[in-house]
């Protein structure tokens, strides 16, 4: 099977730390994989090592099937990504900073803008500093979204958000999710298994599992029943 992201014995070290250690990562096309694991279990290393925003120690990663250190511009414009502390231009409008984002990649979709400035409620005249944190996670994922990416990796996005702008953001990701792969990591597996296909557990920079949701669903029911049994 073709893959979004493939890894082979992915490591990185910080000095002392080693925060990945040997990760082999397959994440099929058009899943929607939850990438969870506890803080500091190395979610943020992997995904900046995978897109080459960080140099692995050792190992290799392809993204849409290509070399990530062979990662250009061109090649980008497939990959969104928002990451955990997504700096967004504090000083302008939402208005001034699509106006910024639209010449820089071809996929601009301007209906699709239209449609997610309606469905995120995007206030076009209000200053990006002035915004809540879930407003700033709209802005965030309707910038990344507007260009309609193959592969979508978002990192930490709901953490301390309203559930119900969680449910918003969840629900605008889903709309869009025909023919993208989506990876999104989270310290909570609960904030995301309703909707993810796949699911990985990272711990202390291991890869402890990496299943299809529906698999662990039928073998909790398998245990579930041995249990009941006894
Ligand atoms: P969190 O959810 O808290 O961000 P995480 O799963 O994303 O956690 P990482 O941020 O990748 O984990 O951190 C993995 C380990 O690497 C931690 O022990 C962290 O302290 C360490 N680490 C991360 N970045 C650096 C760095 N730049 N220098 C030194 N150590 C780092």
């Amino acid at each position: 099977m073709s893959m979004a992201i493939h890894t082979e014995r992915l490591t990185k070290r910080y000095g002392g730390t080693e925060a990945l250690r040997g990760l082999d990562l397959d994440v099929p096309r058009g899943s929607i994989y939850a990438f969870v694991g506890p803080n500091g279990a190395g979610k943020t290393t992997a995904i900046q090592t995978i897109l080459n925003l960080r140099q692995p120690t050792t190992g290799r990663a392809e993204v849409m099937g290509a070399d990530s250190r062979a990662l250009t511009h061109e090649n980008f414009q497939h990959i969104g990504y928002v990451s955990e502390n997504q700096r967004l231009p504090e000083w302008m409008t939402v208005e001034e900073f699509f106006d910024y984002l639209r010449p820089l990649y071809k996929t601009w979709d301007a209906d699709l803008h239209a449609e997610l400035r309606r469905q995120f409620d995007l206030p076009p005249g209000r200053k990006v500093k002035q915004l809540s944190r879930g407003m700033k996670m709209k802005v965030a994922l309707a910038s990344a979204l507007v260009f309609r990416p193959q592969l979508l990796i978002l990192d930490e996005p709901f953490t301390g958000l309203d559930p119900l702008v969680r449910e918003e953001l969840i629900q605008g990701l889903l709309d869009r999710a025909e023919g993208m792969t989506i990876f999104v990591s989270s310290h909570d597996l609960a904030e995301i298994e309703s909707f993810a296909s796949h699911v990985g557990y990272l711990e202390q920079g291991r890869l402890r599992l990496s299943e299809e949701m529906a698999v662990l669903a039928e073998r909790f029911r398998e245990v579930q029943v041995v249990f009941e049994g006894e």
